[in-house]
C-alpha cells in the first residue's frame, strides 16, 4: 500500500505543536509505516510545497509571510488540518489584541530596556499585520485539532484516523471530565490564589476557591494542570458550548458554576476574570467568534487592571 503524504508548516507559533508529534514516541513509528512526511519545518530541511493529501498547519497568521505559505499549502495539499490552538483560533498572540500594534512595537524596541533600538526593522522581516488571526480567516480549513499544543494521544489519534479514512474519535468532552477532583459545595467567601496557601489535593479548584478554566475548556490535552495541582488556564481553547452559543462567554460560564458551589459573590469572579482577561481570553482572543462576545472589552478590562 503507498503511503500517504503528510505536509507541514510552521506558521506563527511556538514549535510545541511539531514537539508534540515527536512526543508521540514508538506511536510515531506506527504513523511512519502508513504516512510519509514530505515537509515538517523544524524537524527536517525542505524547500518548497510538496503535493500532499494532508497539509498540516501549527501557528497563526501574524505576518504577510505567513499568508503567503499558508495559501502555497492550501494549493499543494487535498485537505488542511488546523493544528494547536494558534492555527485554530490564533492562540496566546492574542493577547495582543489588548493593545495597539504600535504599543506592542514600542513595548518590544523602543522602551524594551533590553533591545534599546530608536526603531522597528522594517528591512529583511516580514510585515506584521494588525493582530494574529486563525488561518480560518484566510483558508478553507477541512479538520480543527485545537490544544496547546494538542496531547500526542490526539495526535496520533488525528493521524490514524487520516490514514484509515475515517473520522477522528474526538469528543465534545471538556477538561474536567479528565480531572479527579471532586466539585464540591464549600463554604469559602473570597477568591484566592493558587500560591496564597495549601490546597486540598482531591478537591475541585473551583471549590478552594480558586479560579479554573477547566468547565469552559474542551479536552484536547488529557488534563495534566489539574491533575498535577495547577488550575487550568484554558490553553486548549473553550469548549464546544462557548463556541458554538453566542450568549455563553467565559466569564459567565465560570461565574455562575463557581458562585454555586461556594459562597463567593458572582459579582467578583466575573471582576476577576476580567482583570486577569489577558490570561483568560488570550487562546481564543483572536477568534471572530470571540470577538462576538464580551471580549471586545478587553482594553477596558485592562485599563481597569492597571487604575
Ligand atoms: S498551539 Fe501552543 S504549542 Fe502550538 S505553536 Fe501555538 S503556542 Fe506553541
Ligand atoms: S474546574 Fe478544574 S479542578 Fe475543578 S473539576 Fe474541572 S478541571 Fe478539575
Ligand atoms: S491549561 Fe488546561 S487546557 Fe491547557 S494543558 Fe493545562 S489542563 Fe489542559
Amino acid at each position: 500500500m503507498s503511503k500517504v503524504p503528510v505536509s507541514f508548516e510552521w506558521l506563527s507559533g511556538c514549535s510545541g505543536c511539531e514537539l508534540a508529534v515527536v512526543d508521540m514516541h514508538e506511536k510515531l513509528l506506527r504513523i511512519l509505516d502508513a504516512v510519509e512526511i514530505v515537509r515538517l519545518p523544524i524537524l527536517m530541511d525542505m524547500k518548497g510545497y510538496p503535493k500532499a493529501a494532508l497539509g498540516i498547519i501549527t501557528g497563526g497568521l501574524r505576518t504577510e509571510h505567513d499568508i503567503h505559505c499558508l495559501h502555497e499549502m492550501r494549493k499543494s495539499c487535498d485537505r488542511l488540518l488546523a493544528f494547536g490552538v494558534c492555527s485554530v483560533y490564533g492562540g496566546p498572540q492574542g493577547s495582543g489584541y489588548a493593545h495597539t500594534l504600535a504599543e506592542l512595537e514600542d513595548a518590544s524596541y523602543r522602551t524594551n530596556p533590553t533591545t534599546r533600538t530608536t526603531f522597528v526593522p522594517d528591512q529583511g522581516v516580514p510585515k506584521l499585520l494588525d493582530g494574529v488571526r486563525p488561518i480560518d480567516s484566510e483558508v478553507q480549513v477541512d479538520l480543527y485539532l485545537p490544544g496547546c499544543p494538542p496531547h500526542p494521544y490526539y495526535v496520533f489519534e488525528a493521524l490514524s484516523a487520516v490514514v484509515e479514512g475515517r473520522e477522528p474519535e474526538f469528543g465534545p468532552q471538556n477538561v474536567c471530565y479528565r480531572c479527579d477532583r471532586k466539585m464540591v459545595h464549600t463554604d469559602v467567601t473570597k477568591l484566592r490564589r493558587i500560591h496564597e496557601g495549601a490546597m486540598e489535593a482531591d478537591k475541585c479548584f473551583l471549590s478552594q476557591g480558586v479560579l479554573c478554566m477547566g468547565s469552559a475548556t474542551l479536552d484536547r490535552c488529557l488534563a495534566p494542570c489539574p491533575t498535577r495541582g495547577a488550575p487550568c488556564t484554558g490553553c486548549a481553547g473553550p469548549s464546544e458550548n462557548v463556541v458554538l452559543e453566542p450568549n455563553r462567554d467565559l466569564r459567565t460560564e465560570i461565574a455562575d458554576r463557581m458562585s454555586r458551589i461556594t459562597k463567593i459573590p458572582r459579582e467578583a469572579i466575573v471582576r476577576e476574570m476580567e482583570l486577569r482577561s489577558k490570561t483568560y481570553y488570550a487562546y481564543a482572543m483572536a477568534s471572530p467568534v470571540f470577538r462576538q462576545k464580551p471580549t471586545f472589552l478587553l482594553r477596558k478590562w485592562i485599563s481597569g487592571a492597571a487604575s
